[in-house]
C-alpha cells in the first residue's frame, strides 16, 4: 500500500503594478498690467489661481494701496490669469 499524497502549490500571482502618475505641471501667470494698471510691470506665476490670487492681494496692498480686493478686481484678476504650458 502506498499512499502518495502530492499537493501542487497553486495560486501563482503574477501581478504587475504599473504606477502611472499624471501630474499637471502647467504654470499660471498673471500680469498686473492686464487688469488696467498699464504702468505696473509686476507679474507673477503660480500653480493655481488661488496661489496667484494670494500674491496679487499682497502686491495690491503693497504697491497699489489696496488693502483688500473687491469682487470686481478679483474677477478681473481671474480673467487675466493665463496658463502657460510647462516647457
Ligand atoms: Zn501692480
Amino acid at each position: 500500500m502506498s499512499n502518495t499524497d502530492q499537493r501542487k502549490p497553486s495560486g501563482q500571482s503574477t501581478g504587475s503594478s504599473t504606477m502611472g502618475r499624471e501630474g499637471s505641471d502647467s504654470t499660471k501667470t498673471f500680469r498686473c498690467a492686464d487688469t488696467g494698471n498699464n504702468n505696473c510691470k509686476w507679474e507673477t506665476s503660480g500653480g493655481s489661481d488661488g496661489e496667484i490670487m494670494q500674491k496679487v492681494e499682497q502686491h495690491a496692498r503693497e504697491s497699489h494701496n489696496m488693502p483688500k480686493l473687491d469682487d470686481q478686481t478679483r474677477s478681473k484678476v481671474q480673467n487675466a490669469i493665463r496658463e502657460r504650458p510647462a516647457a
